[in-house]
């Protein structure tokens, strides 16, 4: 894949994820508020363990959307240093395709599979 339309497709990626992860933070910050504001002597109300639960789940959304920010800031470099779409197991270019549907891939759709 030539190297400018990694690097646009990169770019795009990560400014989504960015996007994500600013709402998650949104959200997350809007729960614990909310938290606050119905929280009580009663450890057992259902409305807390909810919130609880809730708040988890969107930070290990969060924790997700920051190691993919990582992954794609790790893609942008090897797109620097010219290694960019190479499998890092066998060596072998990665597809186009996959690159497209996954742009910070860093094995190819052979080497993915034999590691499962
Ligand atoms: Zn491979």
């Amino acid at each position: 894949m030539a190297r400018k339309s990694s690097e646009r497709l990169l770019a795009e990626q990560r400014s989504e994820v960015q996007h994500r992860i600013e709402s998650l933070q949104r959200h997350l910050a809007s729960i614990v508020e909310s938290a606050t504001w119905t929280a009580n002597d009663d450890e057992h109300d259902p409305e807390g363990v909810t919130i609880a639960y809730e708040r988890a789940q969107t930070q290990g959304l969060l924790v997700d959307a920051k190691a993919e920010l990582e992954a794609l800031d790790e893609a942008a470099r090897r797109v620097e240093e010219g290694t960019y779409g190479l499998c890092q197991r066998c060596g072998k270019r990665i597809s186009k395709e996959r690159l497209e549907a996954l742009p910070a891939a860093t094995l190819c759709i052979r080497c993915t599979s034999a590691r499962r």
